[in-house]
C-alpha cells in the first residue's frame, strides 16, 4: 500500500475534477459558446468533457439510458437530469435511431427499468403500414414490455440477464435486485418511485422461457417441434 500512499492524492484530484465544469464555457464537439453544458456520467470517452443540449441528445441516440447532469453556475454543481427531459426520443419501428419515420405516431412516456436505474423515457412509435404493434417494436428495440395493451413500463434485456446472474450466483431475489435499482435511481429517498417488483418478476418468467425456448432449438428453421429436454442417446428410439 505505500505505492497506494503516494498517489492517492491523484486520484483523489481526478475524481474531484468530475464534480467541477472547469474553465470551459464552450461545447466540447459543435464549440458553440452555451449557457447551459451538459456531461455524461456514463460516458468512457465524456470525461470532463462538457456538450451543448443539441450536442448531448445527438451522441445519445443509441445509448438514452446515461446519465447526464446540468452545470447549475448559482450552485457551483453538476445537477442530474435526463435524456428524455432535454429532448431525446427514441424512435421505434425502423433499424436504426437516425432513420426518420414517414409516419411516426405521438410520442408516449414510458418508464424504463435498465441496470443502472429506473428512467423516464420518451418513445415515438411507427405508423407506417407494415408497422407492428406497439409493445412489438418496443421488443424489437430491446426494451421487453410488461403489458402487452398499452405498455407503459419496460425492462431491458440487459437488466433481465444481469438479474439472471447475480440470482444464480448471489441467490439474490427479485426484491432485493429491484431495491438496488431504485437506489441507483435516487438514493436519497426524495424521488417516490413506483414499486414494480411483481411487473419484474412475471417479466423475468417469460423472458427465462423465451431463452429456454431460444437454446432448444424448437423454435429454429424446422418445421419439428423439439423438446425442451436433451435427448437421451442411451434410450431406444423409433426407427
Ligand atoms: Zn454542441
Ligand atoms: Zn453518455
Ligand atoms: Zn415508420
Amino acid at each position: 500500500l505505500n505505492e497506494w500512499l503516494t498517489t492517492e492524492g491523484e486520484y483523489m484530484n481526478s475524481l474531484l475534477d468530475f464534480e467541477d465544469i472547469g474553465e470551459t464555457t464552450s461545447c466540447g464537439y459543435c464549440k458553440e459558446v452555451k449557457n447551459a453544458l451538459y456531461r455524461c456520467h456514463t460516458c468512457i470517452g465524456g470525461g470532463n468533457t462538457n456538450y451543448c443540449q443539441r450536442c448531448t441528445v445527438g451522441m445519445h441516440q443509441g445509448t438514452p439510458f446515461h446519465r447526464i447532469a446540468l452545470w447549475n453556475e448559482a450552485a457551483g454543481c453538476f445537477q442530474e437530469t435526463s435524456l428524455c427531459e432535454i429532448g431525446l426520443v427514441i424512435r421505434l419501428g425502423h433499424a436504426t435511431p437516425h432513420t426518420a419515420c414517414p409516419n411516426p405516431g405521438t410520442p408516449l412516456g414510458i418508464t424504463t427499468v435498465h441496470i443502472n436505474g429506473v428512467h423516464n423515457t420518451t418513445v415515438q412509435p411507427c405508423n407506417c403500414p407494415s408497422s407492428k404493434l406497439l409493445h412489438l417494436q418496443l421488443f424489437d428495440k430491446r426494451l421487453f414490455p410488461a403489458s402487452v395493451h398499452s405498455p407503459q413500463t419496460v425492462f431491458s434485456f440487459t437488466v433481465l440477464d444481469q438479474f439472471r446472474y447475480f440470482h444464480l450466483e448471489g441467490k439474490g431475489s427479485a426484491y432485493t435486485f429491484m431495491n438496488a435499482i431504485y437506489r441507483l435511481t435516487d438514493d436519497t429517498g426524495c424521488i417516490a418511485l413506483q414499486d414494480r417488483v411483481r411487473e419484474f418478476r412475471r417479466i423475468y418468467r417469460q423472458w427465462g422461457s423465451l431463452q429456454r425456448n431460444k437454446a432448444s432449438g424448437r423454435y429454429g428453421s424446422s418445421s419439428q417441434v423439439l423438446p425442451l429436454v436433451v435427448e437421451c442417446p442411451a434410450c431406444p428410439h423409433p426407427g
